[in-house]
C-alpha cells in the first residue's frame, strides 16, 4: 500500500505569516481528514503537497519519491480539486472532460471514451454529461472537478474544502464518492466541518496556528472522551459564569438557552448531565488546548 510522509515541514509567507510550523504526517489509503479552522495551515499543506508551493525546510516522500523535488514526477500520480475552480460554461460536461483528456496525453479515441463514461459514472454525471456546465449546481461542479482530478488515475487526490456552499444533498453525494475512490487511492480532504471528517474519514488529524495539534481515528479521539463530556441548559449570564469555573467546550442556543458541553474528568455536579462525547467535542478539547493543561 503506498504510503505518503510528511516531515517537519515548515513555512513562512514573505510577509512574516507562520503558515506551517513543523508538521508532521503520514496517510495511506482510506479518507484521510485534515480539520482546523480557516488560517490554520491547511490549504498551504495541500498545496504544497500538490506541489503548487515550496515549503521551507522539511520533507514529503511518495513511497520512494522526493514530492517538494521531483514535482513533474508527483503531477503523473496526483489529482488535485482546489476549492473553487472555474470551468467554461459554455461546454458541455463531456466536452471539457474530454478536451482535459487530450491534454492529459489520452489520445487514444477509443480508450479516452471509456475512461470519461467511467469517470462520469463514478462521479454521478453520466444523466448529465451532454448539459452545459454553465447550467451545473454546486454539487456537480464539485462531482466535476473530481472527475477532472481522476483522468490520471491518481495515487493521491487532493481536495481543499470540498463541501463549502454544497447542501446537505449534495454533500453527503461528494464525500460518499471520495469515499468510493479511498479503496484504492490515498483521499485527502481538508475542511473546517466537523461533520465532513466524522462522516466518512478513517484517519484524521486536528491542525491549528500551523500544527498539528492530534493525529488519530475519529473512533479513538472519541472513545478517549466517554465519560468526561457533560452538558447543561444555561442562560446567557449563566454561560459566563461557567465559562470562568469549567472547561467549556462549545455551546449551542436551543430555544433562547445555551445547551453547554463542558469538559470534566469527574461529576461536576450542578444540573450537568452525562453526555456521549462525538467529534465537535474532541475537536473543541484540542483546539481549545485542554490536553495541554
Ligand atoms: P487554511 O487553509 O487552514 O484556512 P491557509 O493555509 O490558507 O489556512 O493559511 C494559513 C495562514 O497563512 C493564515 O494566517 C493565512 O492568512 C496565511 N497565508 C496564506 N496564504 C498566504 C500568502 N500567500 N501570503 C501570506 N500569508 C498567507
Amino acid at each position: 500500500m503506498p504510503k505518503l510522509i510528511i516531515n517537519n515541514l515548515k513555512k513562512t509567507y514573505p510577509n512574516g505569516t507562520q503558515a506551517l510550523k513543523g508538521i508532521d504526517l503520514s496517510f495511506s489509503n482510506g479518507m484521510y481528514g485534515l480539520l482546523g479552522p480557516n488560517g490554520s495551515g491547511k490549504s498551504t499543506l495541500m498545496r504544497t503537497i500538490a506541489t503548487l508551493q515550496d515549503a521551507d525546510e522539511g520533507t514529503i516522500f511518495m513511497d520512494e519519491l522526493d514530492v517538494l523535488k521531483e514535482k513533474a514526477e508527483v503531477r503523473k500520480i496526483l489529482g488535485f480539486l482546489p476549492q473553487e475552480f472555474d470551468l467554461y460554461p459554455k461546454a458541455t460536461a463531456y466536452e471539457l472532460l474530454e478536451h482535459l483528456a487530450i491534454l492529459k496525453g489520452l489520445t487514444d479515441k477509443v480508450s479516452r471514451k471509456e475512461t470519461l463514461n467511467t469517470l462520469l459514472e463514478r462521479t454521478n454525471l453520466i444523466s448529465v454529461r451532454n448539459q452545459k456546465l454553465g447550467s451545473f449546481s454546486g454539487g456537480m461542479k464539485q462531482r466535476f472537478g473530481v472527475a477532472q482530478a481522476l483522468l490520471n488515475k491518481p495515487k493521491i487526490l487532493i481536495v481543499d474544502e470540498p463541501t463549502a456552499g454544497l447542501d446537505p444533498v449534495e454533500r453527503v453525494r461528494f464525500l460518499n464518492i471520495l469515499s468510493e475512490l479511498a479503496v484504492d487511492t490515498i483521499v485527502i480532504i481538508s475542511t473546517h466541518i466537523v461533520e465532513d471528517v466524522s462522516e466518512l474519514c478513517v484517519n484524521m488529524a486536528i491542525m491549528n496556528e500551523g500544527k498539528v495539534l492530534v493525529e488519530s481515528k475519529p473512533d479513538t479521539l472519541i472513545a478517549a472522551m466517554n465519560g468526561k463530556v457533560w452538558k447543561k441548559l444555561v442562560s446567557a449570564e449563566e454561560l459566563a459564569q461557567l465559562e470562568a469555573k469549567y472547561k467549556t467546550l462549545y455551546s449551542l442556543m436551543l430555544m433562547g438557552n445555551r445547551v453547554t458541553h463542558i469538559y470534566s474528568e469527574t461529576d461536576p455536579g450542578d444540573g450537568f448531565e452525562s453526555t456521549e462525547p462525538d467529534l465537535k467535542d474532541v475537536y473543541f478539547y484540542y483546539i481549545k488546548g485542554m490536553n495541554d493543561v
